[in-house]
């Protein structure tokens, strides 16, 4: 169980020893702090046999679930792009079977929203007429794209994310030397950083933006500076950080730095001023979302950018 996880896990645990849970639960927080591991333990805690000191992790139930297969607990969403009716109507049919060890059943539906609104609409039934020892945990990272009626009948549980210097210790732990702007650039989730920096993206990030801020003394790095933007969605992010510190330190705020790194290119940018950078930060948020998954990835996406890139790069000659 991950530390950042102690408070959230707690009380669920409390509640699966007295018995009040309720039979419908659902598991929120932003992606990458760990809430698959989440529900995954919390079913182990619900089917252990010994409840008053669950988990025990001697029993034979939790034994099963040590080993990925006990028979009453049902998991519901890891793969594809979406979760269909047929996927629910199994589950509820699972669901209002006996369970096989006598000590009630789990359905675990992970990306929750990603059920369609007929799946969402069965599962309703599922949660209405619940049968049983039966819960269902809901894990979503999106809950706002959850049928209203559906969250209403759900105790939700907010998995929190957790301070600067819980993750960054963490990360240590992991054997990976990990900055604060490391975290920025993951909106903070720890999982999403530590793949990040194994993966050899943060030896990126520098390179590119690096390369971005010194457009005007290097004209020819343009088109790489482009390709290395398009590569990932998440690479627009990067510059969006830079820019938003470039306009902190003209305006003169003292407030940190997300990307305390990247000092010299924020300030490097700050050169611009307030105005011209506001522009550049506005035309590149409609850049992003005109990027993003679902809009249809626009057939002139680079054209736009290198644009964008041109009108920063004279800016910064004439800065
Ligand atoms: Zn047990």
């Amino acid at each position: 169980m991950y530390a950042w996880l102690t408070p959230v896990w707690q009380p669920l645990l409390q509640g699966v020893r007295e018995r009040h849970l309720g039979h419908g639960l659902l598991l929120k927080g932003m992606a990458g702090l760990g809430k698959r591991e989440l529900a995954a333990e919390l079913a182990t805690a619900l089917l252990c046999q010994h409840t008053s000191n669950a988990p025990c992790g001697m029993c034979h139930a939790c034994e099963l679930n040590a080993a990925g297969s006990h028979s009453d607990l049902h998991v519901v969403g890891r793969e594809g792009r979406s979760i269909g009716i047929d996927a629910i109507r199994e589950l509820s049919r699972i669901m209002s079977e006996s369970a096989r060890l006598g000590h009630g059943k789990v359905a675990i539906i992970e990306r929750a929203e990603l059920m369609t609104e007929a799946a969402a609409n069965a599962l309703l039934k599922t949660l209405e007429e619940p049968a049983g020892e039966a819960t269902l945990i809901l894990v979503s990272s999106r809950p706002e794209r959850l049928l209203p009626t559906l969250l209403s009948r759900c105790q939700q549980w907010l998995v929190p994310l957790p301070d600067t210097d819980t993750a960054l210790a963490w990360l240590n732990e992991q054997g990976v030397t990990a900055t604060p702007a490391a975290l920025s650039v993951n909106q903070g989730s720890p999982l999403q950083t530590l793949e990040y920096l194994q993966g050899g993206a943060d030896d990126k990030r520098l390179a590119l933006l690096a390369e971005l801020a010194s457009l005007a003394e290097t004209p020819t790095h343009l088109a790489r500076v482009q390709t290395g933007l398009l590569e990932q969605p998440v690479h627009l992010v990067w510059v969006q950080l830079l820019l938003q510190d470039a306009l902190q330190t003209a305006l003169g705020v003292n407030a940190p730095l997300k990307l305390d790194d990247c000092r010299a290119q924020s300030e490097r940018l700050a050169r611009l001023g307030a105005m011209a950078l506001h522009e550049l930060n506005s035309e590149l948020l409609a850049l992003r979302r005109s990027l993003q998954p679902g809009q249809g990835r626009p057939m002139n996406a680079g054209l736009q950018l290198s644009q964008w890139l041109r009108r920063l790069q004279r800016a910064l000659t004439h800065s």
